[in-house]
């Protein structure tokens, strides 16, 4: 059996989209997956390729979503031709719907001071505050409540599921090779080689990806690195099917590809627990439906929590070890909305070429008093 070049923990939407990229661009790769027992978030997400409202105060951080959603169509192509299968990607822009005057004018305030930064670094932040008449305009359903909305061209969304399939599909048809149901629990850096043990198991490689979303915390300080990543729940509503009634996605309701309905939007600082709760779901639901009342009638089939992956900041930590050359942690909060960034210049800045400028702004570094 051939040496592998490179290990990836974790089989999330983060790991699939770099091993994908790596074993596209011809290394020898596999990737390590703990399984259902794990916190996956990859597994329970929302399914936006979302630029708009991101890097606020981190205008690299709107450049690399931007960047991102831009390569988003042909990676989708390319990923579909190779797993042959479908993504139900749609990108035809999306908005954020304000429900008072003074949310739309906090939005078009963040909106306003996103562009003028992001223009300082010479690029246009493609983006438009629509009144209600306009909103009406792209999305007749809305109800009376919506005052405005914020509008981003480059947004969309995709079937977050099929794009996990499609991931690992493709990983395999390139050679990549998948081992589920291993929890990595230690990692030896000896000889310039990791050997990295899960479940009574032990995989050689000479480079290691860290990608394990909430377990990244404590894999990274076994290479020298740090990831100090912490949960935040979202909770999620899935109605049954309905026909056609919303052409672009919002940031807290979207039509899937099958018809039903994805509706969510909370942000919970309560630990591990990714169970649902009657209040929030109330919550968000109610919205819902001041946003589109059509949606009263409709009948939710499922709900679940699931657990964000986020540093202190919010922002991603991309970094290689200094201390054991070769291993890199990889951790965001956007997994599914930077998935053609990181199967391409990402998984090329591991495989050894130059690091992307914006990279500079996202070391753990930052966090360290
Ligand atoms: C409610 C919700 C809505 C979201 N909506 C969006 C959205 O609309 N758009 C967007 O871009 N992003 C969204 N996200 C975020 C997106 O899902 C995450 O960025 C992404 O899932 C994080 O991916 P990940 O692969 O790093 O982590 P995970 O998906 O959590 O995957 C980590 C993997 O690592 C494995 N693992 C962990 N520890 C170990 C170990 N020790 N050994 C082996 N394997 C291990 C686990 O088994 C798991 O499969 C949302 C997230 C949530 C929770």
């Amino acid at each position: 059996m051939s040496a592998l070049d490179t290990i990836v923990v974790g089989g999330g939407v983060v790991g699939l989209s770099i091993a994908y990229g790596l074993a596209k661009a011809g290394e020898r790769v596999r990737l390590l997956d703990e399984g259902d027992g794990a916190f996956r978030a990859a597994r329970g997400n929302f399914g936006l390729v979302w630029v708009q409202g991101k890097g606020a105060g981190k205008p690299t951080y709107a450049l690399w979503s931007m960047a991102a959603a831009k390569l988003w169509s042909g990676f989708a192509r390319e990923l579909e031709e190779i797993a042959g299968l479908g993504l139900q990607l749609s990108q035809p822009g999306g908005l954020t719907l304000c429900l008072d005057e003074s949310e739309l004018d906090r939005r078009s305030v963040m909106m306003a001071q996103l562009a003028a930064d992001v223009a300082a670094s010479g690029e246009t932040y493609p983006y438009d505050i629509l009144r209600a008449n306009a909103v009406r305009e792209l999305c007749p359903h809305v109800g009376p409540d919506v005052v405005g909305a914020s509008f981003c061209p480059l947004d969309g969304h995709v079937s977050p599921l099929r794009l996990l399939r499609a991931l690992t599909a493709a990983l395999l048809v390139l050679g990549g090779e998948l081992r589920t149901g291993r929890h990595v629990d230690a990692i030896e850096y000896r000889d310039a080689k990791f050997r990295i043990h899960a479940g009574g198991t032990t995989h050689v490689a000479a480079k290691l990806v860290l990608a394990a979303g909430l377990g990244n915390a404590g894999l990274a300080p076994m290479v020298g690195l740090n990831a100090p990543v912490k949960p935040i729940r979202g909770q999620v509503l899935i109605s049954e099917r309905v026909a056609p009634f919303l052409d672009l996605p919002t940031g807290s309701v979207r039509q899937t590809g099958d018809g039903g309905v994805q509706i969510g939007e909370s942000k919970e600082d309560v630990g591990f627990d990714d169970g649902t709760t009657i209040a929030e779901l109330s919550r968000i639901a109610e919205r819902a439906v001041r946003m589109f009342p059509v949606l009263a009638g409709v009948n939710i089939v499922r709900t679940w929590g699931a657990l964000r992956v986020m540093t202190p900041d919010g922002y991603p930590i991309y970094q290689a070890s200094a201390e054991c050359p070769g291993a890199f942690v990889v951790t965001c909060h956007s997994g599914v909305t930077l998935a053609a960034q990181h199967a391409d210049p990402l998984a090329r800045w591991i495989m050894g070429d130059a690091e992307p400028a914006v990279l500079a702004d996202f070391k753990a570094e930052r966090f360290h008093v």
